[in-house]
């Protein structure tokens, strides 16, 4: 959600008439576009804000825009602490960047945007196969660990009519993908529902795949898994957040379900679409998280075997019930805690890869591999990364590649 705000902030910066550049010492404005979700991003954010403001030392006209969680969640606070900066915006007030560059007057931008969900702004995409389009902001639900609902505010789904002719355009444009960004996407309300939306944006021409990010267990519908298998358009995989396999825990989190209720939804994902693909969050060392308790998460990733998993050591967020919790882990045994869990996700991520190989694969094209140039990289529908050699030309196209070898977080393909 952060790199599409990116995007957009990008795309009104080129109206204004600049240009991205590489080179931080020839910028004229940099924007740090901040994430607050854990402290390590906060971290990395105050060590990058340290080496801008050694760069204006030598260009005193260089000017430094915070943008994002952390920029919402300290406001006033932050001109105070870093007289460097000299703008401060939160998630919602992206489109007053413009305003911002022009005065010198207000600097501070952290008011809650009731229009949010109307604003249609312009967006350098960087990727030109996959784009990211917001289907909706905010978030309702106040899980106990979670900072977004108190830095991007309440709930609110973008007008139909503005996301189809988003995705209109970008097919007009030559991309092939969309992933349709939310909190909760399971909970998109305007004129119709998310299956509704599914089904509207199923019918745009060019547009080969859609994925959307994140479906939230409690509200994950019959009519949704039904839309994965039915829909020609819409990929076979879903991220679900389980972030813990203890009941307990789960309540303490706020999460609305138990892991019997999960585990009827993917019993449920997977009868009705053998082939999906699903992932999920993990949060280790959740404060009062016994050994019985990540005993329990172990378990539920063994019986489950996702394809892939993201995991995170607790961090104690500012304003969130959790931080107020009694029975804080110390760092060693959350991490402790992480690495088991990371461990057996990659037995079993590698597992699950190997039945990969020998079959041929659908792969939507995106470009030239990251971590081998000789290569082009694409997606499988269940968005697995697949390398392989083949000319430019398949750039964007949807292709058959043959998977020859596994690896941990990557399949190596051969095109037929
Ligand atoms: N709306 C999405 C996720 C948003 S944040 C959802 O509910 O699934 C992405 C992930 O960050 C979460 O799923 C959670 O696993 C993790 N996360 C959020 N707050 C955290 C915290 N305080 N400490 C550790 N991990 C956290
Ligand atoms: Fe945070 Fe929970 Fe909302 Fe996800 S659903 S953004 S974890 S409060």
């Amino acid at each position: 959600m952060n790199m599409y705000d990116s995007e957009k902030m990008a795309g009104i910066l080129l109206e204004e008439g600049y240009a991205l550049t590489d080179e931080s010492q020839k910028a004229d404005l940099i924007v740090f576009n901040t994430c607050s979700i854990r402290q390590k991003a906060e971290q990395k954010f105050k060590s990058e804000l340290g080496r801008a403001k050694y760069l204006k030392k030598t260009n005193p006209s260089l000017k430094i825009a915070v943008a994002g969680c952390i920029a919402q969640q300290q406001g006033r606070a932050m001109l105070k602490k870093y007289p460097n900066i000299d703008y401060v915006l939160g998630p919602q007030n992206i489109h007053k960047l413009k305003d911002a560059l022009k005065t010198d007057i207000t600097k501070i931008f952290v008011e809650e945007n009731p229009e949010v969900q109307y604003m249609d702004l312009p967006v350098l995409r960087k990727e030109s196969v996959a784009a990211w389009v917001s289907i909706m902001y905010g978030c309702d639900n106040f899980c106990s660990y979670c900072i977004v609902p108190y830095t991007r505010g309440r709930e609110r789904s973008r007008p139909s009519k503005n996301i189809y002719t988003e995705v209109y355009r970008l097919a007009s444009d030559g991309f092939k993908e969309v992933t349709l960004l939310g909190q909760n996407v399971n909970s998109y309300r305007s004129d119709m529902d998310f299956v509704g939306l599914l089904k509207l944006l199923n019918t745009v021409e060019g547009i080969e795949r859609i994925r959307f990010v994140t479906s939230h267990p409690r509200d994950l519908s019959d009519s949704l898994i039904t839309c994965i298998k039915e829909l020609p358009r819409v990929c076979e995989h879903i991220h679900l957040p389980l972030q813990s396999g203890s009941d307990r825990i789960l309540k303490l989190m706020n999460r609305g379900y138990t892991f019997d209720h999960y585990i009827k939804k993917i019993e449920r994902l997977r009868k009705e679409v053998p082939e999906i693909a699903i992932t999920t969050d993990i949060i280790s060392g959740f404060p009062s998280e016994t050994e019985a308790d990540h005993k329990a998460t172990i378990d539920a990733l063994k019986t489950i075997e996702f394809d892939g998993i993201f995991a995170f050591s607790f961090s104690p967020r500012p304003g969130t019930p959790a931080l107020e919790m009694e029975g804080r882990l110390p760092d060693d045994v959350k991490s402790q805690r992480l690495y088991e869990i990371l461990d057996i996700q990659d037995e079993i991520t590698t597992n699950k890869n190997m039945k990969f190989k020998g079959t041929i694969q659908e792969i939507l094209v995106e470009g030239v591999s990251k971590t081998d140039s000789d290569k082009l990289s694409g997606r499988t529908r269940g968005n697995k990364i697949v390398n392989f050699r083949a000319d430019n030309s398949c750039a964007g196209r949807l292709v058959s590649v043959e998977i020859v070898k596994v690896m941990r977080h990557s399949l190596e393909g051969k095109a037929i």
